[in-house]
């Protein structure tokens, strides 16, 4: 079985678009890899072709049941030229327990990290090489077999398409206004809450949509048996600033395991930093709010990077966090990531590749 990458390249590249214009997701490079899954021959046939529709039967178990797994990691250019991924390593071993966990099989590690490097090398002059903007790389798997059984697929497609994107903060780093839901919940202690896979978002697009209506940009979701304890934002991690001490949510099995917070983690240590991953109640927060202990607050994600928070609105209570504005740290962690991952700062932990 061929498990060696066949390249076929495209005879009409696109015209590449303004990309200080861009919009998040709405344009796609040149090329997409591809490859199949059966019981019979494994992962088979990895190969890069030009970027195209894909054909399903409409009785595909990723239409009904949902089996499917998807990561996000970004390219970077530096002002040399050079070409950067940030953990890659991470994505795919991230894919890997999610595909675990939805019954999906492993793809080889080496085998996935090479695709991901030569689709990236292929289409390099896709990714812009303007401040804070980036290639947004999506591997995914989808279970295709056409049976309405509710079984686990016999046959999976793993695929990566690659879009630019466009500065995340156009008019600066600004905080963000939260919403702190107590009704609806994201996920449940057993559930698949860390896994990256298509209903946890699915499911969120509601409160997601009232939220926005309400003129908040994204939720903050407690846990789902005592709606007490804090779990995560949108498609961010949550970092606090308690009176000198940094505290996120530990990984209780219902949040995602972000990269960039593990990296977040590992730089506050480096730098002498207290940091604690514990349990923590929004009463907790909202006591060290009314304290004036609440010194700092962001999100930790892919996209963003870093997303400073300006302000909580829980029940009929506002808290807002250090008046509106960057905290120092939050700053300091945002230029030192961006730094490592643009090949602007030395990157004395290994990240990039
Ligand atoms: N939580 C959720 C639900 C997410 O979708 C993401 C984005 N992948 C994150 C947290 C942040 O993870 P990462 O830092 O790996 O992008």
């Amino acid at each position: 079985m061929n498990k060696q990458i066949d390249i076929q390249l495209s005879a009409n590249r696109k015209e590449k678009p303004s990309f200080s214009s861009l919009k998040f997701g709405k344009t796609y490079t040149d090329h997409m890899f591809i490859m199949d899954y059966s019981r019979e021959n494994g992962w088979h046939d990895p190969r890069i072709v030009p970027y195209q529709p894909i054909t399903l039967d409409p009785a595909a178990t990723i239409f009904h049941y949902g089996q499917t797994v998807f990561e996000g990691l970004k390219a970077y250019i530096s002002e040399n030229e050079e070409v950067f991924l940030f953990r890659p390593d991470e994505n795919i071993k991230r894919l890997n327990r999610s595909s675990v966990r939805m019954c999906i099989p492993e793809v080889e590690e080496e085998l996935a990290l090479e695709a991901l490097k030569k689709l990236v090398s292929i289409d390099r002059d896709w990714i812009p090489n303007q401040e804070g903007m980036s290639l947004y790389i999506r591997p995914f798997i989808i279970s295709t077999e056409a049976n309405l059984d509710v079984t686990p697929s016999q046959t999976y497609k793993f695929m990566i398409i690659m879009s630019p994107v466009g500065s995340f903060y156009k008019e600066g780093m600004s905080p963000v206004k939260i919403a702190v839901e107590s009704e609806y919940v994201r996920a449940v202690r057993g559930g698949t809450g860390n896994a990256k896979t298509a209903g946890n978002y699915a499911g969120a697009m509601i409160v997601q949509e009232i939220a926005n209506a309400e003129g908040y940009s994204q939720v903050l979701w407690l846990d789902g048996k005592e709606n007490k304890y804090i779990e995560e934002v949108g498609s961010m991690n949550v970092f606090f600033k308690i009176n000198g001490e940094v505290v996120t949510p530990g990984l209780s099995g219902s949040i995602l395991e972000g990269i960039t917070r593990k990296s977040v983690i590992e730089l506050l240590q480096h730098w002498g930093v207290p940091v604690s991953e514990r349990k923590i109640s929004i009463e907790e927060l909202y006591d060290a709010h009314q304290n004036g202990q609440l010194e700092e607050a962001f999100g930790s994600g892919t996209a963003a990077v870093i997303s400073p928070i300006g302000e909580l609105s829980w029940k009929n209570e506002k808290m807002v966090i250090n008046d509106g504005k960057t905290g120092e740290l939050t700053m300091k962690v945002y230029k030192a990531l961006t730094g490592i991952q643009t090949g602007k700062e030395e990157d004395p932990f290994g990240w990039r590749v």
